[in-house]
């Protein structure tokens, strides 16, 4: 019998630094940045998307060797199957299960081939530590489900006004070049998601907090990124030294095998990790009266201010470095034209 493949899972809602983290932590020894692992079977096999090392993903060398270990004659099946599996109407449901502690996604004859993906890509990568952006709570839910597989769960949160004005941006799946463009929810239906996904992550996992449950801010990771990944890299099991880092808050980035997520993931050479806060000028004043209205339960609970620039709740949030715990983010080398900003994931 195997070792069971750890796994790093980021859950949460999308556009809050998820990409980067990834990329980070793929520049570490022994640890391999898969991307989102769900998309593996439409984006990377169907569609034959590009790899992070830019290659479509059915030529690159890696992915090449895992496949050959994979039913990718099933693929489009059984990225159905995933859609139909993680669906929102599926929530309450999932929920009541975990409560009773019963596997919170049920069991599904695909089983096997989503468990035999985590060891083929941990065996052929040699890595200790697989980290999967996927971020849906659900999907989460079934890997940890799965025969072989040890989850570690990394809570990535932003404030919800900055991930609803960033879901708003138009950006191709793939870079600015591709045609077909990342989703744009509305910003109340961004809100909604971002408090439903950020409320059952905690719901799911919070209890296994120290060691399988850590919570991260976007707006503390950016005020401080070189000690925040180092916090993440202990967390994984990674020696923290390790790590790309040129500075506090510059990493030197080469490529990943990445499947799916922002594209921000094909960047590499030295990066600079500084907070977007163009939200907090751009986004309107209804737009963030009406996001702050319906996240109010998770702003209490993450840290974040109700007024624009304003104090956070006491005992809320964890402050970094000694700044307050709800200031978005240093506004450091922010511009709308700044290469380095780290805006989604
Ligand atoms: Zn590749």
């Amino acid at each position: 019998m195997n070792p069971p493949v750890r796994v790093l899972y980021l859950a949460g809602s999308g556009r809050s630094g998820s990409t980067l983290v990834t990329t980070v932590l793929g520049q570490y020894d022994g640890v391999f940045a898969a991307g989102e692992l769900r998309y593996l079977w439409q984006r990377g096999e169907v569609e034959n998307r590009p790899c992070g090392c830019g290659r479509p993903l059915r030529d690159c060398p890696l992915w090449r060797e895992v496949r050959r270990e994979l039913p990718v004659e099933r693929a489009a099946g059984i990225a159905a199957g995933l859609r139909g599996r993680l669906r929102m109407r599926g929530l309450p449901a999932l929920l009541r299960r975990h409560r009773r502690g019963v596997r919170p996604v049920s069991a599904h004859p695909d089983d096997p081939a989503l468990a035999d993906l985590y060891a083929a890509v941990a065996r052929h990568t040699g890595a200790r530590v697989v980290v999967d952006s996927s971020k849906l709570p659900p999907y989460g839910a079934l890997v940890d489900a799965l025969p072989g597989i040890e989850l570690r769960v990394l809570h990535l949160v932003r404030d919800p006004r900055a991930t609803a004005f960033s879901w708003r941006r138009r950006r191709g799946l793939d870079g600015d070049a591709d045609p077909e463009l990342m989703s744009r929810p509305p910003v109340w239906k961004a809100a909604l998601l971002w408090l439903v996904w950020n409320t059952v992550t905690v719901r799911l996992w919070a209890g296994r907090a120290p060691t399988g449950y850590l919570r991260v801010r976007y707006e503390d990771l950016t005020a401080d990124p070189e000690a925040t990944v180092r916090r993440i890299a202990a967390f994984a099991g990674v020696d923290p030294d390790g790590g790309p880092f040129t500075g506090p808050a510059t990493v030197r980035l080469t490529p990943t095998h990445s499947v799916a997520g922002n594209p921000s993931r094909h960047r590499t050479g030295p990066v600079p990790i500084t907070a977007d806060v163009q939200w907090r000028r751009d986004l309107s004043r209804w737009s963030y009266a009406l996001v702050t209205a319906l996240t109010a339960p998770g702003l209490r609970r993450f840290g974040y201010p109700w007024r624009r620039g304003g104090p956070a709740p006491a005992g809320a949030g964890r402050p970094a470095r000694g700044g307050p715990a709800a200031a978005g983010g240093r506004s450091v080398g922010v511009g709308r034209s700044g290469p380095a900003r780290h805006e989604e994931g």
